[in-house]
């Protein structure tokens, strides 16, 4: 894949390198997995194939850096302070994409998008965004109880892919006792309906 028409200069194998030697194995599978799946659902669905697989490669590329190096970028770029009472969850896709943006020169705001919102989603969504939102959920190697419903719904349109995550990530959270981040429940209230 050559993402170098999204990110001019952007090297895919040096990429991959710095991936592999900053998150575990299983981690960074996981990254190429869902740049596979986001590629085949955007071209399934008439989306950005290469924004899609960019987005998708890139959506975890923070995600195992320490907690200080978050709450760091969020005071030093004046995100929503509001943040700060979250964690790792909620910070390594909209704290990550300023990460992608310094380390890997990547400012295409569809890419940069997709990764902000691939936890909590959100009410507007692009292709882009749903793409890589759903990838995460259904890649090949997830397995969970639900997996083949939310395949299936995806299957049958992204509206209705994105509508089943956020269903079943807001119950899981709630049978772990979790805390919910707002935006989540905003995405969940926007989307429940949508993919009928
Ligand atoms: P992953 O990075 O590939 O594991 O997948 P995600 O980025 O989609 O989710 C990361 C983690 O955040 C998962 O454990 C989700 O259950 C969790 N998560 C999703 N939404 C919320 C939320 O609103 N609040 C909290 N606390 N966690 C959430
Ligand atoms: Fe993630
Ligand atoms: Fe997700
Ligand atoms: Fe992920």
């Amino acid at each position: 894949f050559n993402y170098d028409k999204i990110a001019p200069g952007f090297d895919r194998d040096a990429v991959l390198n710095r991936m592999k030697s900053q998150m575990s194995d299983f981690r960074f599978s996981h990254c190429v997995r869902v740049e596979k799946e986001a590629r085949g659902l955007a071209a399934e669905n008439g989306i950005n194939v290469d924004k899609a697989g960019l987005a998708g490669l890139l959506h975890d590329y923070a995600k195992e850096r320490p907690d200080s190096e978050f709450t760091e970028i969020i005071k030093a770029k004046n995100l929503d302070p509001e943040l700060l009472n979250y964690g790792n969850a909620i910070w390594h896709g909209i704290v990550g994409a300023e990460i992608i943006k310094d380390e890997l020169n990547v400012y295409d705001e569809d890419v940069l998008n997709a990764v902000r919102r691939h936890t909590v989603g959100a009410t507007t969504m692009t292709g882009v965004d749903k793409c890589t939102f759903i990838a995460d959920f259904i890649e090949p190697a997830r397995d969970f109880p639900g997996i083949d419903e939310a395949r299936t719904y995806a299957e049958k349109s992204l509206d209705a892919g994105v509508a089943f995550e956020l269903k079943h990530s807001i119950a899981h959270l709630i049978d772990k006792n979790r805390p919910i981040y707002p935006d989540t429940f905003i995405s969940y209230n926007y989307w429940i309906n949508k993919g009928e």
